[in-house]
């Protein structure tokens, strides 16, 4: 059984004035539900606003929480900040900590959502308010652990490196798209900036050489892995052109190159019309993980 984590809040109805294409997440919950016995459901709890700030700026956290976000920020965000929204954002973290705890139990486990790789300290960017994966790892390494955040979506994780830099116990790898947003660049522990059009073959082979040397230098406790689908040839964002079955490859060698160190997967990019075809893709790339890394 693969464990999914999941909370109803995930699924809100798009906000006014959005640029986001919502409705992901129910479709995730509801292909992960057809799979019956083989998923092991579990609900997190909101993230404690303390925890929050580990990795947030305490004013920036209080506006979310009220939702009471200045307009510009929202502009970057993408989205306006509803309550519906805010309590969103608050579990997010919460589903990828708990997906984490989970993973150093069975191996492996899955938030159906996250990944909110932009969102920056005293803002949100790029549809993602507050960094899930900041805040889990920063929650994580308190608890004594090593992180090494893994990002393959096809946008560089630069609010992730910018909110966990220096931190001893937390390391960060993005893989991604060098001629795409954000435009300026933060610096991760390792960035492996691709050219437009890498397939397949190319890529894999790059993510293998990258990534080894960094596991074995770091020996994480646990990796948080951002498992975007827009390095997807037809993704709307993506600039990489990656097949279905260089996806799968992805995952399998992901799951191979942790060599045993627990996997806590979130979503992340996937942008185009067809909503099922992108909720596919993710819940594809968690069954994947799930049977390759599961115990
Ligand atoms: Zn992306």
């Amino acid at each position: 059984m693969i464990p999914v984590v999941h909370h109803p809040s995930y699924v809100t109805e798009a906000p006014a004035r959005s640029t986001y294409r919502w409705g992901k997440n129910g479709a995730i919950r509801d292909l992960l539900l057809a799979q019956g016995a083989g998923v092991a459901w579990h609900e997190p709890e909101p993230m404690p606003p303390a925890w929050l700030e580990a990795a947030h700026d305490p004013g920036y956290v209080a506006e979310v929480l009220a939702a009471a976000v200045p307009r510009e920020k929202e502009r970057r965000i993408g989205f306006p900040v509803t309550p519906a929204v805010a309590r969103r954002a608050q579990t997010v973290p919460g589903g990828t900590w708990l997906a984490a705890r989970l993973a150093l139990e069975h191996g492996f486990a899955a938030n159906t959502a996250g990944g909110s790789h932009h969102a920056l300290g005293d803002t949100g960017a790029g549809y993602c308010v507050f960094n899930d994966l900041a805040v889990a790892a920063h929650r994580l390494a308190a608890e004594g652990r090593r992180v090494l955040i893994v990002d393959v979506d096809v946008h560089q994780g630069d609010g992730t490196a910018a909110l966990t830099a220096g931190h001893p116990q937390i390391a960060t790898y993005s893989i991604h798209a060098e001629k795409n947003f954000p435009v300026r660049k933060a610096r991760s522990t390792l960035d492996v900036p691709l050219a437009d059009h890498t397939g397949d073959a190319a890529y894999l082979a790059t993510l293998e050489a990258t990534l080894a040397p960094l596991i074995a230098e770091v020996a994480p406790d646990v990796i948080l892995y951002q498992a975007g689908v827009d390095p997807f040839a037809d993704d709307r964002l993506g600039r990489l052109s990656l097949s279905d079955d260089g996806l799968v490859a992805r995952e399998r060698l992901v799951a191979r190159l942790a060599q045993g160190v627990p996997v806590a997967s979130t979503v992340g990019g996937g942008y185009g019309d067809d909503v099922m075809a992108i909720a596919r893709r993710h819940v594809r790339a968690i069954l994947t993980l799930g049977e390759a890394l599961g115990r």
